[in-house]
């Protein structure tokens, strides 16, 4: 039985110098040391041993299961090893290799634009509001002083949508829903898309506008010419020519478009100014007291001016783009350019 022990002794170390994986361990020592195993099926035959030779052999039994059980320990180290060396072999990096371009994207000129404008307006004490797009008849129109047989209507193709609805065709009713709901003094200034129905190389269906509105008590054109020109002085430069012309809206009173010369040619004339020597920038006037009326201000204790314009035109004259279209159709290549 000494003899049966040492070979079976031997052949476990001789299996496991040659196992390659740690399966095959767990089957070695399985087969060899499990309780269904090779050494437990010799040391069935103990019994049939003279009763002195019982603990010899019993005292070999055990070192030849500790010799084994620390050769599989040692075995099993040896190979995580070699599996963890494999795999960091496997996944080296060559940093070495170039890098994969990652293109960095930039501000849309249009909100380029619109963030100067708002950076005046607020460098002015403005708050910036906001309003829905999907307006009422009352709101687009009614509340500013265009009831519904004005000729004044005719000037805006509008789009209606179902249940009495449209779609704004100027950030003007922001105005009106600023006032109900605060009193004056109100300093707010209305970014935000419109829509009108008409498209060519100057027009879009979509397009936006920033509206403004300054009310409060003793307010007068002076303000309105102030402001005006001290924002477009800011945007277009100190020695930018502006003038104010008499003009007619129906939510002011009296009302001035206000044009600045000309940013192509300087005021000599050129295709882009139709000769004229002069840009057309801004829309303005008093607040009609009717508007006043309509949000119960009353119009002998308050007044103010308001003022719009299109945030795509302006973009075009400082970029020198002469077609709208291209504000929208996401052509990187034009895009890079801002
Ligand atoms: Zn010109």
């Amino acid at each position: 039985m000494k003899d049966q022990i040492e070979k079976l002794h031997q052949k476990a170390l001789a299996s496991l110098a040659e196992a390659g994986s740690l399966k095959e361990l767990e089957e070695l020592r399985v087969r060899f040391l499990g309780k269904k195993g090779e050494l437990t099926a010799i040391l069935r035959g103990l019994s049939q041993l003279p009763a002195e030779e019982r603990p010899k052999i019993g005292e070999l039994a055990n070192q030849v299961r500790d010799s084994i059980s620390k050769t599989i320990s040692e075995k099993s180290e040896e190979l995580k090893e070699e599996i963890l060396a494999r795999e960091l072999e496997k996944e080296k990096v060559d940093i070495t290799l170039p890098g994969r371009p990652f293109p960095v994207g930039s501000r849309h000129p249009l909100n380029q634009v619109l963030d100067r404008i708002k950076e005046i307006f607020i460098g002015m004490g403005y708050a910036v509001a906001e309003g829905p797009e999907i307006e009422t008849d009352y709101y687009n129109f009614e509340a500013l002083n265009v009831p519904a047989d004005h000729p004044a209507r005719d000037m805006q193709d509008t789009f209606y949508l179902p249940g009495g609805y449209l779609l704004r065709t100027q950030t003007s009713p922001v105005q009106v829903r600023t006032m109900e709901k605060q009193e004056p003094p109100v300093r707010i200034i209305a970014p935000g898309a419109v829509y009108r129905c008409d498209a060519d190389i100057t027009h879009s269906p979509m397009f936006h506008q920033v509206e403004g509105l300054y009310v409060d008590e003793n307010v007068t054109f002076a303000d309105l010419k102030g402001t005006l020109e001290h924002f477009l002085h800011q945007l277009f430069g100190k020695n930018r020519q502006v003038r104010f012309r008499p003009s007619f809206f129906p939510f002011t009173e009296p009302s001035a478009e206000v044009d600045i010369a000309c940013l192509m040619c300087g005021g000599s004339g050129c295709r882009v100014c139709k000769n004229t020597g002069w840009l057309e920038i801004l829309g303005s006037g008093m607040v009609h007291p009717k508007v006043l009326e309509k949000v119960n201000y009353d119009p002998q204790k308050v007044g103010g001016f308001a003022f719009g314009m299109g945030v795509e035109r302006i973009a075009m004259l400082l970029y020198g783009i002469d077609d709208i279209r291209l504000f929208f159709e996401n052509d990187l290549r034009f895009l890079r350019q801002f």
